[in-house]
């Protein structure tokens, strides 16, 4: 029984409680899940720390906003104190709600949730594929395949798990293996102890995935993306995007111009920032380029190098934060060369934009090996960042065969894309089940 209080709601309606973690490429899904839920007449409190808090200027209207704790609340893992304010701030809620929708690294708010009687839904950020491969790891690991014992093993396939090979699920040069396991563990543990999994898909893009998936959890799983396609105008940006880009690109040729971004965490050495420079200058093709100010290790301050910005000026643009869901939707963009963080990847599928991939860590590395191997839209670049491997790997994009049938590819996909978020499509389909279990759980 629910020792969250039991009064009835005014009005009828159920409260959604929405907990996302707190960084950028989670607190965008989640929000847009907000919209969609609200738009289906859901009332909505989103739970959050003080760590990347969202905007005040930028919370959507009718929300309820609470925060729980000062950091961030991994708290499974870094003892923070969160867990007691969640448990405070659930208690504090003044009706009854229908269940709470925690990511899936949160699994300690879990716990409290269903220590509180609040039942839970779990929300993957990442692609299914990702999803699967985390509920293989563990037998990889005991089996002895992960991690690789050395350099020879790393594209070795996985087997159970096509295409993806060893090197794709070594998902952190930092971060202990143990420490990552365990992480990992969480993750599947929180969404098998969940009444449902809602992942950011759809499946014409991983049906097989996501049917191994719903083999595997015993859990109800609803594919419901690309979901910001679906919650238009849902605001959820820590940073101020910078709109002048837009402008910009009007005045560009249809599919011209390449977008540059590696999300709100990657980031590179002023050597690397300096080859980037040079080989978008060299490539002589039309880039809009994303620098965050922390996007240079080290220092603080972006070094472009001497005459870059002469060279490039009536090519290019460099802005520190942009409006990248337009971005990629805008005319004038004929690739995305991203980090293939999982709303970046699929933003860009979205709008049928094929990408140059360059992965950094976590699940990136298996997002970009479906981009390259499964959906052939996009290809890897690979080796060391140097300006001409870049400024090759531009031009093959957009001035060779190849890139033309993975451009052909990506706007396929596109349309699938299009097609199941419509009246009757899989998406819509699955946002009905997940709205009709919210509506019936007890609480
Ligand atoms: N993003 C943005 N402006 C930018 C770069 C990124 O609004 O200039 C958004 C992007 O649309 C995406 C999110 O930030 O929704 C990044 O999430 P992703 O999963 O791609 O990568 P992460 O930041 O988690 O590595």
């Amino acid at each position: 029984a629910s020792a969250v209080n039991k009064a009835p709601a005014s009005g009828g309606a159920r409260r959604v409680l929405l907990f996302p973690l707190p960084f950028q490429g989670h607190i965008n899904p989640m929000l847009q899940l907000a919209a969609v839920l609200h738009a289906r007449g859901l009332r909505v409190t989103v739970f959050h720390s003080a760590f990347n808090a969202p905007e005040p200027a930028r919370r959507p209207a009718g929300y309820r906003f609470v925060t729980v704790g000062a950091s961030v609340p991994i708290a499974d893992l870094i003892p923070t104190g969160s867990h007691g304010n969640f448990a405070e701030a659930l208690l504090r809620i003044n009706e009854p709600p229908a269940c709470l929708v925690v990511d899936s690294n949160l699994r300690g708010m879990q716990v409290v949730a269903h220590r509180l009687g609040v039942p839970t839904l779990v929300l993957r950020t990442g692609a299914a594929a990702c999803l699967l491969a985390y509920m293989a790891f563990p037998a990889l690991c005991d089996k002895g395949v992960l991690p690789p014992q050395d350099h020879l093993q790393l594209n070795m396939q996985l087997d159970g798990l096509h295409p993806l090979q060893q090197q794709d699920m070594v998902f952190s040069a930092t971060i202990p293996h143990e420490t990552m396991s365990t992480l990992i563990e969480r993750i599947v543990v929180s969404s098998m102890c969940s009444s449902g999994v809602i992942i950011n898909t759809f499946s014409d893009l991983e049906d097989a995935e996501l049917q191994k998936i719903i083999d595997g959890m015993g859990v109800p799983v609803y594919a419901i993306g690309p979901l910001h396609k679906i919650s238009l105008g849902a605001q959820s940006s820590l940073l101020a995007q910078d709109r002048t880009c837009l402008d910009w690109l009007d005045k560009q040729e249809v599919g011209s111009v390449l977008f540059v971004s590696f999300g709100s965490l990657a980031s590179m050495d002023q050597e690397e920032l300096v080859e980037t420079a040079w080989g978008l200058a060299n490539s002589r093709m039309p880039f809009l380029w994303v620098i965050r100010p922390d996007s240079v290790q080290g220092s603080g301050k972006i070094g472009l190098p001497d005459g870059f910005e002469e060279e490039a000026r009536d090519r290019g643009m460099v802005v520190s934060w942009a409006p990248q869901q337009e971005v990629l939707g805008h005319q004038a963009i004929g690739g995305f060369w991203t980090h293939n963080g999982w709303n970046s990847t699929l933003e860009s599928i979205s709008e049928g934009v094929p990408m140059i991939c360059r992965p950094h860590f976590g699940d990136q590395m298996i997002n970009a090996r479906y981009v390259q191997e499964v959906w052939k839209i996009g290809f890897r670049l690979e080796g060391k960042m140097d300006r001409d491997n870049i400024q090759r790997s531009v031009k093959k994009l957009f001035c060779h065969d190849q890139g033309g049938e993975m451009r052909r590819r990506a706007n396929n996909l596109k349309d699938k894309a299009t097609r199941c978020i419509m009246k009757g499509g899989s998406s819509q389909t699955g946002i009905d089940l997940l709205v009709n279990c919210i509506m019936t759980l007890p609480s």
